[in-house]
């Protein structure tokens, strides 16, 4: 039977059993047509709300099996799409009908203790890389929720705990190695290939598929000093106040989350404020515990918290402690814009769009980044915004379709009532399935969305990773 696979242009390819047969033929993972019985759970992303189904999954176990499937693509015109850890937002590892190149079975990590690198294939996920890199107490610069895919996350730059003191993700690359949209393998260093480096670090999936990461560690953990403070949301105006002085006199070690939301059933929060609004600080502490234990002192005393779960804790616990907010097969919107300070009016905008969340699940969270970043120049890596001190993200989430116009709507009305204390950067890994040129110019500034724009048309003339989002205009 011929199976029929979304083209590039936008047409149908037919694809007959013999031209089936021979690409599995050299294939060694597992390539599932849409009656396969495991189709579905493999095509499930994280966000609910992107519900595509490919004409084909192809699921890669190594660089080869990419270089082949690359190869399929191309020769077949079919529009491609490259799945990570499928966590993005926008859902731009699923395209409706098409070729999907699985890269989640490839999740090797290798540690070099002595040269301090690690060496993690394209399918990783965060937790896969802490796991191994901590064996040693050794860490990469990652981001936030374990589950979420190295892959995504480390080609659109990628913030974390550790981002204050040693940049982004992006910012921490030895090298990379790189499928080419010819289908090559190519390596990507400061020292070769270095456009492809430079564009791969912030880029997004414009121009390869990278098989694995080489990053620098340091050392981090095995212990750190971590966890949350919460107060009830009647406090939440002083807290976000105390928020904005006590960031700014923290060393880069500490790094502070704050998040404006219902609190869920978590046994570590008090019987009686389960399904009360609540403020949380989450933070991570990365230096010595002595010098952490007094440098988070003021923040444990402020004000009546009503719990407080800050302790001595395993560096990856710490790097889960958020997980459970995140889980995969709900349905998420969010909208996200870079802050350069907390301003009070910020602060007033922020309780009073908290106090009309509409779902247990949705947040208000302020990341802050302040720190080495803007050590950097702008144009180090596509990757921009150095001068950003805090991100801040409405994380809208819900379980059914029937409420997504409320939640959705919750996002956008909160989102434009604080867009006036935005710096107007924007982060492109958080930007959702509608935004598209003048949100993806403000991920990279102009002159960086102008030089990755040429550099697609000498690496990807024909738009082969076409499914993402787009540097062309
Ligand atoms: C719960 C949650 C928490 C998050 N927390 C953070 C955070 O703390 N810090 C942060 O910086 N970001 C964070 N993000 C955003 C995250 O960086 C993006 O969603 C990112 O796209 C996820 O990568 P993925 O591989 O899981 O995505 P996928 O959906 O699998 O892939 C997204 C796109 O990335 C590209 N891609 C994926 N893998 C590769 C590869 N190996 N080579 C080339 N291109 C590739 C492809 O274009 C693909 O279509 C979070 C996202 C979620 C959902």
């Amino acid at each position: 039977m011929n199976i029929e696979l979304k083209a590039a242009d936008g047409g149908m390819v037919k694809v007959s059993p013999e031209i089936l047969q021979s690409f599995k033929a050299g294939f060694r993972g597992p390539v599932l047509s849409p009656d396969a019985p495991d189709y579905d759970e493999v095509r499930k992303i994280w966000n609910a709300m992107i519900d595509r189904r490919p004409g084909l999954i192809v699921r890669c176990t190594g660089t080869a099996d990419v270089m082949q499937a690359v190869r399929f693509a191309r020769q077949h015109q079919f529009l491609l799409s490259v799945r990570g850890g499928g966590h993005n937002i926008a859902g731009l590892a699923l395209a409706e009908g098409g070729l999907m190149l699985d890269l989640s079975l490839m999740r090797g990590v290798s540690v070099d203790v002595n040269g301090k690198t690690a060496r993690a294939q394209g399918g990783c996920t965060l937790a896969d890389v802490d796991r191994e890199t901590q064996v040693h107490g050794l860490a990469a610069v990652l981001g936030f929720v374990s589950a979420t895919g190295i892959g995504g996350l480390t080609v659109g730059g990628g913030f974390g705990y550790l981002t204050r003191r040693f940049g982004y993700t992006c910012d921490n690359l030895v090298s990379m190695e790189v499928v080419s949209a010819e289908g090559k393998v190519v390596r990507a260093a400061a020292d070769e290939n270095a456009e492809l480096f430079w564009a791969l670090r912030g880029g997004g999936g414009n121009f390869g598929i990278v098989t694995s990461f080489e990053y620098k560690l340091y050392p981090v953990g095995p212990e750190i000093l971590g966890g949350a403070v919460v107060w009830r949301a009647e406090d939440t105006a002083q807290v976000l106040d105390f928020y904005r002085t006590f960031t700014a006199t923290t060393p880069r070690e500490t790094t502070c989350v704050a998040v404006l939301r219902i609190a869920p059933p978590a046994p570590w929060l008090p019987i009686e404020i389960h399904g009360k609004p609540i403020i949380a600080v989450f933070v991570c502490h990365s230096g010595s515990i002595e010098v952490g234990e007094k440098i988070l002192a003021p923040l444990r005393s402020f004000g009546k918290a009503v719990a407080d779960i800050i302790t001595r804790r395993p560096y990856t616990q710490m790097q889960s402690l958020l997980d459970a907010t995140q889980p995969k097969g709900r349905r998420y919107y969010w909208k996200s814009n870079y802050l350069a300070q907390i301003a009070p009016q910020c602060i007033a905008m922020a309780v009073e769009h908290a106090a009309r969340i509409p779902s247990p699940h949705s947040a208000i969270v302020i990341f802050q980044l302040q720190g080495a970043l803007g050590e950097l120049p702008v144009d180090h890596c596509p990757a921009g915004n150095r001068d950003t001190a805090f991100v801040l993200n409405i994380t809208s989430s819900w379980e059914k379709s029937a409420d997504d116009a409320v939640n959705q709507r919750w996002a956008r009305d909160c989102f434009a009532a604080m867009a006036p204390y935005s710096t107007g950067g924007t982060y492109i890994n958080f930007l959702n399935e509608e935004e598209g040129p003048e949100r993806i110019e403000a991920a990279y500034g102009k002159a960086n969305l102008q030089r990755l724009a040429r550099l697609k048309q000498k690496h990807d003339p024909e738009n082969l990773f076409r499914h993402t989002k787009s540097v062309l205009a």
